[in-house]
């Protein structure tokens, strides 16, 4: 692992929690056939994972957004840049999202998501960083709670690198 990296969350606590997770999800969602919404990139390796432990039958799509403007933080403008696949209208959607952080992206693309009539809408986060949230967008299904630290790995990078690490890591 690179040297300027510490391991914040081991793979096995986060195959612990997906599992938890995925029974939660299984519970609430038993046949409902609901469409799980992956925000790309980070959440791809949460979602295969997770999925994988839901039994139930659902689908899955994916979505890319970009936040604009200038600095590093979201600037809460956001953007859809590759659009959905299957249709959302009467269907329960569940968002799998990598990182809360602010909150803003989130928000934005549940108010999109919302505009196209699903039956429900709930959220799915892997990681939340509480200390920094601008928004009150309720998390339905939570992972960990994080630190505020750059967070890397199990498919979260830091400019494309780092996505493949196995474990959530911070950068020092
Ligand atoms: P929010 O709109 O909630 O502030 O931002 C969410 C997005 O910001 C995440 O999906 C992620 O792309 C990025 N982000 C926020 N915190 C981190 C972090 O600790 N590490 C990485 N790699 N991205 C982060």
């Amino acid at each position: 692992m690179p040297s300027d990296l510490k391991i914040l969350i081991k793979h096995q606590d986060i195959s612990k929690a997906v599992d938890r997770l995925a029974a939660e999800i299984c519970k609430d969602y038993h046949g409902k056939n609901p469409l799980l919404i992956g925000i790309l990139k980070g959440s791809f390796i949460f979602m295969a994972d997770l999925v994988r432990k839901i039994n139930t039958p659902l689908q899955v799509d994916f979505v890319r957004l970009s936040s604009y403007g200038s600095g590093t933080e979201s600037s809460g403008k956001i953007k859809v840049i590759s659009k959905l696949t299957e249709p959302v209208k009467d269907r329960h959607v569940i968002v799998v999202e990598d990182i809360i952080d602010t909150g803003l992206t989130t928000q934005y693309f549940v108010e999109y998501l919302k505009r196209k009539k699903p039956a429900s809408v709930r959220l799915c986060a892997l990681t939340e960083k509480p200390s920094r949230r601008k928004t009150k967008t309720k998390i339905d299904y939570l992972g960990f709670t994080v630190p505020d630290k750059f967070i890397v790995g199990y498919g979260i990078d830091w400019d494309e690198k780092y996505r493949y690490l196995p474990d959530i890591c911070y950068i020092e």
